[in-house]
């Protein structure tokens, strides 16, 4: 093969039919609305338990998304269901029983 003095670098895309977790199809049929998430970061922004812990909702819901469920779950236990991130949603989305069913469906395989 000739050296052209370059190569390509190999692809850094998610692909997530590999990542997949089951447990996440499952959070999505109680849950729907955790696909409408569009990471704008308001929840975190806003969320109490944020400026004590590393807790990001945002975070937590791309994580699980991704199927990188490990970090995620460990984020998840610092809410105190305070609801504050529900009121600021721009999406709408009722977080708080959101959390509530991250913690119900991750917590079956643990
Ligand atoms: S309900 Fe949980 S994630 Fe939402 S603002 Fe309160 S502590 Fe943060
Ligand atoms: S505020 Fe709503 S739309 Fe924005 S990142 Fe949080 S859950 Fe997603």
């Amino acid at each position: 093969m000739v050296d052209f003095g370059f190569k390509l670098s190999k692809s850094s895309a998610i692909v997530l039919s590999e990542t997949a977790d089951p447990r996440f199809a499952r959070l999505v049929a109680l849950e729907p609305d955790v696909m409408r998430c569009m990471s704008c970061g308001s929840c975190a922004g806003s969320c109490t338990a944020a400026s004590f812990t590393t807790l990001s909702l945002r975070r937590v819901i791309l994580d699980l998304q991704r199927g990188q469920t490990a970090d995620a779950t460990g984020q998840i236990k610092h809410c105190m269901l305070c609801g504050k991130c529900t009121l600021v949603c721009p999406r709408g989305l009722n977080t708080r029983h959101i959390i509530l069913s991250i913690l119900q469906v991750y917590k079956e395989e643990e």
